[in-house]
């Protein structure tokens, strides 16, 4: 009788045994590596590393130079890095990049910084425009200027005397004599929206947004959708300058989304989107309409794959900070009356919601699991808002929700510690401390400015910051409102320094590294994927930037003009200098 293994079958055994060692021990070949560089890997323990190799979309090793090297195939293209620093790809925590995008298509917008350069701006126009034709400045904020305060209604006429000019405010602006008289603005209207002086009961030319309908504006230029498309590609390579690979869209629709999913077919996305839908309910809100209208969406937030996904559900709590809007904790003050003619000394701001309504919102959302957000600008606002999510809390945990506070500004010890609690994220935009720390410190003077992104309290406290820039307008990344460049804000939240040069409370600095979180990692925790990206690691999407500085140990002046030099999504090198 035959044995059952006879001996040149168990060397056949034995060779393939070893075969099989030898092909598990072989590293499989990456497409693309990068040597000889400063990783900064933004992992737990914040290490740094020399080396990356990256297969398709995904990061596969992280470590030396000769361990990375092993990943090289015939195929493989290795970068040397020369020394460069690498982050994470820069994930940004609120953008307006459909409004951007199209905001410079026809016609630039003037950077003005005092009266006189904005009044030889419109001037300027007048010469260019025939007479009757409308000047607009899409985003104008008075307190941006050097003067703070707004141009007069004589200044206004004087440049202007034919043409309308509606400087848009957002939640307020100023209008000249000219666009009165086109929008059929008397005297004798009487409007909530319509500031009129104390003595004279004309109107000053200040109109609060509630009056925005009554302007006869030129219709709105509508394109086709591949010319958007096209404009919305055309930004987004303008983020990836900068080293952005992510985005949240900070209020859109589900009609956007279906355009960035079309645009993801299209492969013309060099950027990942993160899309909040904006809660659209009319008239008095109640939950049985929130209900009725959360039932009519098929998708709540983290549908979607890993270049489009459904973000949190928004409302828009209060007003803006530079148009004295915000709804704050305490009235306004003197300095405020004057800037922006608020007359009633007991004016906090304004409030879109009241707290019974809000509760209707946030519990239904909630109820649906959808993560829940609001603009809340002031301090009043985020305490009315915190004090809803509580109660909502009582009866369903939001705590792994990642509910946020977009802007919130102002954060009272109590209100951080609430947060902490709760599991509430800050959604900051750091660029607003460095444009308009200075005016909010001259309009509520130096014990207010305490509570003005107190990020060093809130990170002590346990609170995930959350960065980006509220950019909505102009094309350039530091003269944008708002200025789109991280770095910039990297740099204000490190230095504690705003654009006049002033440091406003510098004991609540960040470290470089924290900053960097706050537009990586802490980002992908507030879109719940911080398992697929926000930092370098084996396994996560290959979205990395090199940078043209070491942002670790620069000069701290310098972090401000730091660019990409190289940007990869997907494993793909989207954007790089010559
Ligand atoms: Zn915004």
């Amino acid at each position: 009788m035959k044995s059952p293994i006879q001996i040149p079958d168990l060397k056949l055994v034995i060779a393939l045994f070893l075969l099989f060692l030898f092909a598990c021990a072989r590293v499989p070949d990456a497409d693309l590596i990068f040597v000889n560089g400063k990783i900064v890997t933004v992992d737990q323990d914040f290490s740094v590393a020399r080396a990356v190799a990256v297969s398709g979309d995904t990061i596969i090793a992280v470590g030396s130079d000769r361990m990375i090297r092993k990943y090289a195939g015939n195929e493989t293209r290795i970068i040397d890095l020369e020394g460069k620093t690498v982050i994470p790809g820069i994930i940004e925590s609120h953008l307006h990049p459909e409004s951007a995008a199209l905001s410079e298509l026809d016609e630039v917008i003037p950077d003005v910084h005092t009266i006189r350069e904005l009044l030889a701006w419109i001037k300027e126009q007048t010469m260019l425009k025939d007479k009757g034709v409308w000047i607009i400045h899409p985003k104008f904020f008075s307190t941006r200027l050097s003067e703070y305060r707004q141009p007069t209604l004589a200044e206004l006429d004087s440049v202007a005397p034919y043409n309308p000019v509606f400087l848009n405010g957002s939640f307020g602006g100023m209008i000249n004599s000219m666009a009165m008289t086109l929008s059929g603005i008397t005297v004798k209207l009487i409007h909530p929206g319509i500031i009129k002086d104390n003595e004279t009961g004309k109107p000053t030319g200040f109109i609060r947004s509630s009056a925005f309908s009554l302007l006869k504006l030129p219709p709105r230029k509508t394109l086709s959708d591949q010319d958007e498309q096209e404009a919305l590609r055309k930004m987004l390579e303008r983020y990836n300058r900068y080293g952005i690979t992510s985005l949240f869209s900070a209020n859109g629709s589900f009609a956007s989304m279906r355009m960035y999913n079309d645009m993801s077919g299209k492969k013309m996305l060099t950027a990942r989107i993160y899309q909040n839908i904006l809660l659209n309910v009319e008239g008095k809100i109640t939950k049985e309409k929130v209900i009725e209208r959360l039932r009519t969406y098929d998708r709540i937030t983290g549908s979607g794959d890993k270049w489009v996904r459904v973000g949190s559900l928004k409302i828009y709590l209060d007003g803006g900070i530079l148009t004295g809007t915000a709804y704050l904790q305490e009235p306004w003050g003197e300095k405020a009356g004057e800037i922006f003619g608020i007359e009633d000394p007991e004016y906090r701001g304004v409030v879109n919601y009241s707290r019974e309504e809000l509760l209707a919102i946030v519990s239904a959302a909630n109820e649906f699991n959808w993560s829940f957000t609001a603009h809340a600008t002031g301090g009043g606002s985020v305490d009315l808002l915190l004090d809803v999510f509580s109660e909502v809390n009582q009866s369903k945990s939001i705590n792994d929700r990642r509910f946020s506070i977009i802007h919130g500004n102002f954060f009272s010890e109590e209100a951080i510690k609430k947060m902490s609690e709760l599991g509430v994220y800050a959604n900051l935009q750091p660029a607003w401390f460095y444009k308009d720390a200075d005016a909010m410190q001259y309009i509520l003077g130096k014990e207010r400015i305490k509570t003005f992104h107190p990020n060093r309290s809130m990170i002590d406290a346990g609170v995930m910051i959350n960065g980006g820039s509220d950019h909505m307008v102009k094309w350039d990344a530091d003269a944008s409102i708002n200025p789109y460049n991280p770095f910039l804000a990297i740099y204000s939240m490190v230095t504690r320094t705003t654009e006049r040069g002033t440091v406003i409370e510098p004991s609540e600095a960040i470290t470089r590294e924290e900053a960097l979180k706050a537009y990586t990692i802490n980002n992908a925790f507030a879109s719940f994927e911080e398992s697929l990206k926000g930092s370098i690691e084996p396994g996560k999407l290959a979205d990395m930037a090199v940078l043209t500085d070491d942002i670790l140990t620069c000069p701290a002046d310098r972090i401000r003009d730091i660019e990409s030099v190289m940007t990869i999504v997907g494993g793909k090198i989207i954007y790089s200098t010559p």
